[in-house]
């Protein structure tokens, strides 16, 4: 070895090059003298300045790929520059060991076809057992993989994002949120996966569009007190017919009413031509124009009302299936009448609430209507939509029917198409500091404009993080709810929740379900039962707050903001 490293060499030039027995043998030499450790023990007692560093923790679901080892090589070579310069670097290594990717993972080694079939055939405890037993395999392929590009990272300082300790970090984390208010529950509409059946953040959602098919359908909706007057409405996704509670238009625009046969139509008036083009209709008359606010008020004859018997109930109320003024209606597309689904759509849901309209979500955990939604009871929510299509046409209500394919959400794990939910969650209301996070995040140096681009222009959006998900390997919620006055608590260590818990926990007792969940606590208000929330966190929660959990509040004062961090667009 060491006749290579003479100065003048002449070895090094020769034919006889071959760079896998070279890169071992340097490999073994640093091994065997220990370099990376002796650097790292050389820079912490001499050093011209300390830099923090945290590693964006690559998730163990799978193994290593060349994306990956491109990020790697980048902060390995960052940081021997700044260590030969002279400063010390916390070039500490960091594991994603928990959520979704590492759930479906073990689902499918496991031949599990859900969530439900995981529950009651594996069981929560043996799940873990599974979760650990794979994370622990990609932990040996990915140390394999680090050791063969001569990584110089501190993996006895690793953070695993699935122990105790850490979990523990999370909890002191959002219980500061907590107690400015920053993290409650809410209902709101989420994106949902009906395979994982769990919500998923906005981040996730844009992690996940894919080309797919969808019926396009343009359809009528009566008015109630005219003859064979109709609104013209387009939409993507039948299904959300069972669930329309009003339709919206813009209040400024002008709308045509249109005589089509012995029929009126009414759309907005710049849309008329193309969407008479666009369902072939030759001979048509515009009659009036009016505006939009004109229109508000009107009750429609909504189509299925025989079918869902809960639909009739909400009819009698006044708003309900009526006209209503929303500036977010587009009138450049489709017929600029929108129908309103309060239960699957966020502008839906916002505009029900702003007028104390019921909010009819008729669906279970796995995205099936319930007997709410009578007829089409036990139906997965995008089956129903051939069946609604069906039932429009039979009425001769049906314009057109056709299959897009269209940019549309779909689940960045299991690929499924996502729907929207208003479900009970639990939020981190970061938008009411949304202005000091795009503002420390504008004070970053980023190496490239595109993705500064996309991570501000994300972060501008101020939108609630939902951050609970009905899942089984994650980080545990730690609010406890009282059963009989609904008083809530937020548990911030092991120590707080074993000196409080009403159980003695068992010896394998750790912070993960189920063990958490069998732990119940004395409501200090009146005295009743209190139960965990049943969520775990977003797993982008564990890598997200990493620059806090990995490191003890001291080191945290000391390298925290960090001096570099690679992320990739995944
Ligand atoms: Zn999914
Ligand atoms: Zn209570």
């Amino acid at each position: 070895m060491a006749v290579k490293f003479k100065a003048n060499s002449r070895r090094w030039l020769t034919l006889g090059y071959n760079p896998l027995e070279l890169e071992k043998e340097i490999r073994e030499f640093w091994e065997t003298n220990q370099i990376p450790q002796k650097l790292r023990q050389l820079r912490e007692k001499t050093n011209i300045g300390t830099l923090g560093y945290v590693e964006g923790p690559p998730t163990l679901n799978g193994v290593q790929h060349v994306g990956h080892a491109r990020g790697r090589v980048m902060k390995d070579l960052r940081y021997r520059m700044k260590a030969m310069q002279g400063f010390y670097v916390t070039f500490r290594a960091g594991w994603d060991c928990q959520g979704l990717p590492v759930e479906l993972e073990v689902e499918r080694a496991l031949g599990v076809k859900n969530k439900k079939e995981l529950l009651e055939r594996v069981g929560e405890e043996r799940f873990i057992e599974e979760c650990k037993k794979t994370v622990m395999k990609y932990y040996r392929e990915w140390r394999s993989a680090d050791r063969k590009l001569g990584m110089f990272m501190d993996y006895d300082k690793a953070y695993w994002t699935y122990l105790d300790d850490y979990i523990e970090r999370e909890w002191q984390y959002l219980k500061r949120a907590w107690e400015q208010s920053l993290l409650g529950e809410g209902y709101y509409v989420v994106a949902y996966c009906p395979h994982c059946q769990t919500s998923l953040s906005n981040a996730e959602v844009g992690l996940g569009y894919e080309e797919v098919e969808d019926p396009s359908i343009y359809f009528k909706l009566k008015v109630r007190d005219a003859e064979n007057e109709y609104f013209i409405v387009w939409t993507t996704m039948p299904f959300t017919i069972i669930t329309d509670m009003m339709i919206a238009i813009h209040p400024e625009a002008e709308y045509a009413k249109v005589k089509v046969n012995n029929e009126t139509w009414i759309l907005a008036k710049e849309r008329v031509e193309p969407i008479m083009q666009k369902l072939e209709v030759k001979d048509y008359k515009l009659l009036k124009v009016v505006l939009g606010k004109e229109l508000e008020g009107i009750k429609y004859e909504y189509p299925f009302l025989d079918m869902v018997a809960k639909q009739r109930e909400l009819d009698k109320l006044q708003l309900v299936h009526t006209v209503v003024c929303e500036d977010f209606v587009d009138i450049s597309t489709a017929t600029g009448v929108v129908h309103l689904s309060p239960g699957n759509g966020e502008d839906d849901f916002l505009a029900a609430q702003k007028r104390e309209v019921p909010i009819y979500v008729p669906f279970d955990d796995e995205c099936r209507f319930t007997e709410e939604a009578g007829e089409f009871s036990g139906l997965f929510a995008r089956d129903a939509d051939s069946k609604v299509v069906d039932k429009l046409r039979k009425m001769g209500l049906l314009l057109s029917v056709e299959t897009i394919r269209h940019e549309y959400p779909t689940c960045w794990r299991s690929h499924h198409k996502l729907v929207w939910l208003a479900r009970r969650e639990y939020f981190l209301w970061t938008d009411r500091v949304n202005e000091k996070v795009v503002k420390a995040a504008e004070n970053v140096n980023y190496f490239f404009d595109s993705p500064k681009n996309r991570f501000l222009s994300f972060l501008k959006e101020g939108k609630p993080w939902c951050l609970s998900r009905e899942r089984v390997w994650g980080a545990p919620l730690p609010i406890w709810a009282c059963g009989k006055c609904g008083a809530k608590t937020l548990v911030a260590s092991k120590k707080e929740l074993l000196e409080k818990a009403l159980e003695t926990p068992s010896q394998d007792f750790e912070l993960h379900k189920p063990w958490v969940d069998r732990l119940t606590l004395k409501c200090e208000k009146c005295g009743g039962e209190m139960k965990r929330e049943p969520f775990v966190l977003d797993c982008w929660h564990d890598s997200g707050a990493s620059p806090y959990a990995s490191f003890t509040d001291d080191e945290f004062k000391k390298y925290v903001p960090v001096d570099f961090l690679v992320e990739a667009i995944d």
